[in-house]
C-alpha cells in the first residue's frame, strides 16, 4: 500500500469527520497539508486527532485564516459542511485566495460542480474529489468535472490522487449520488423491502452481504463477478439468463416508506445482533480490517497491471 507519491502543498479547508481523514492521506504521501477550519475548536480537535495517530509524527500546518492556509498550496481539498451556498461561497473565496494554477477540489457528496462554481472566476481547476468516510481508510474517491471544468485538470486530480495512495475512478458526468452512492442505496432498498416484506430479518440480510456478496466484491466488482461466474465468460452469463434476470429485477421492491417504526425497528435488531460490543468497538475492529484486506491486496495482485495500480 505504500503510495507511489507525488509531492505537493496542500491545504484541507473543513476539518470535520471528512477533512481531518483526507489530511492524513495528504500527510501520510509526504504532503505538507495546511489545515484551516473556520471553527478554531474543531482545527485544535483535528489537528490533535491527526497528531495521535500510531503510525507517524503527521504535523499539518495549522492556519487560522483561509489566505494563510492557501499560500503555496498546490492542491485544495474543500471539506466544509455540504450545503451549496455554503459551498459556493467557500469556492469563491478558494478561487479568490489561491494562486491561478492550484486545483480546487470538493469532496462533495451530491453537488454538481456547475452549481458549485458558478460564481468562480476560473471554474476550469474546479473538480469534484468524493470520498468514502473515512478516506485514509478506505480508498475510492469518485472524481469528475463541471461544465467549465479543464479535462486536463480532472486527469491531474486522477493521477495526483493516485499518487498518494488512494484509488480514484473517473465519473464521465454529474449524477445524483454518483456511482458509489447509488450502488449502496439500490442494495439498502432491497435490503429494506426484504425486511418489510418479512422474507429475512436484519441479521440474515447482513450475513447474506458480509458472507457472501461483499467477500467477493472487496476482490471483484459485480462486471466481473459475472464474468468469473461462467466459463464462458459475461457474454454466456447474461446473456444465458436475460430472461431470468430481467423477471427478477422487475420484482425487485419500491421505495420503503421509511417511517419512524420501521427504522426503530431496524436499529432494535441491530441493538440484539450487537449485544454488549460497543459501537465504538465495531468501528475500530472493521477498520482494522479494511487496512489489513487492502494490505493482503496490495501483497496478492492478480496480475502485473493491477500491481501497478495497487
Ligand atoms: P463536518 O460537518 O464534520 O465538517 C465540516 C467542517 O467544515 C466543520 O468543522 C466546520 O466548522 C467547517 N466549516 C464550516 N464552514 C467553513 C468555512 N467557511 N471555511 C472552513 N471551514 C468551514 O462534515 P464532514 O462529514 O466532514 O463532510 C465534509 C464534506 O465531505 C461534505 O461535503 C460531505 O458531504 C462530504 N462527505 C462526507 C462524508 C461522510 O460520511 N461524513 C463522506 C463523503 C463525503
Amino acid at each position: 500500500m505504500s503510495p507511489r507519491t507525488v509531492v505537493r502543498p496542500v491545504a484541507v479547508v473543513g476539518a470535520g469527520v471528512i477533512g481531518r481523514s483526507w489530511a492524513l492521506v495528504f500527510l501520510r504521501a509526504g504532503c505538507p497539508t495546511a489545515l484551516f477550519d473556520s471553527d478554531g475548536a474543531q482545527l485544535e480537535r483535528a489537528a490533535a486527532w491527526i497528531r495521535s495517530q500510531q503510525d507517524g509524527p503527521w504535523r499539518p500546518r495549522v492556519c487560522d485564516s483561509l489566505p494563510q492556509a492557501m499560500e503555496g498550496a498546490a492542491y485544495v481539498q474543500e471539506c466544509g459542511p455540504e450545503r451549496l451556498a455554503l459551498k459556493q461561497e467557500l469556492f469563491a473565496a478558494l478561487d479568490g485566495a489561491a494562486s491561478p494554477d492550484t486545483v480546487l477540489a470538493s469532496s462533495t457528496s451530491a453537488f454538481d460542480m456547475s452549481d458549485i462554481a458558478r460564481d468562480v472566476e476560473h471554474p476550469q481547476r474546479c473538480v469534484v474529489a468524493h470520498p468514502v468516510n473515512p478516506p485514509h481508510i478506505v480508498p475510492v474517491v469518485e472524481v469528475l468535472g463541471g461544465q467549465l471544468t479543464a479535462p486536463a485538470v480532472v486527469q491531474d486530480t486522477l493521477q495526483f490522487l493516485r499518487g498518494v495512495g488512494q484509488s480514484p475512478v473517473l465519473l464521465k458526468k454529474h449524477i445524483h449520488g454518483f456511482v458509489l452512492n447509488r450502488l449502496q442505496f439500490a442494495l439498502v432498498r432491497e435490503a429494506m423491502h426484504l425486511l418489510d416484506a418479512g422474507v429475512a430479518d436484519v441479521e440474515a440480510i447482513d450475513t447474506v452481504v458480509r458472507e457472501g456478496l461483499g467477500l467477493r466484491w472487496a476482490l471483484l466488482g459485480p462486471f466481473a463477478v459475472a464474468d468469473a461466474n461462467n466459463d464462458d465468460g459475461a457474454r454466456a452469463y447474461f446473456g444465458g439468463y436475460v430472461d431470468w434476470f430481467i423477471d427478477l429485477m422487475n420484482q425487485l421492491g419500491p421505495t420503503p416508506a421509511l417511517d419512524k417504526a420501521f427504522i426503530e425497528r431496524i436499529a432494535r435488531e441491530l441493538d440484539d445482533a450487537r449485544g454488549s460490543t460497543s459501537r465504538e468497538q465495531v468501528r475500530g475492529w472493521r477498520d482494522r480490517m479494511v487496512v489489513e484486506i487492502r494490505r493482503l491486496k496490495a501483497e496478492n495482485p492478480l496480475h502485473e497491471e493491477q500491481e501497478q495500480r495497487l
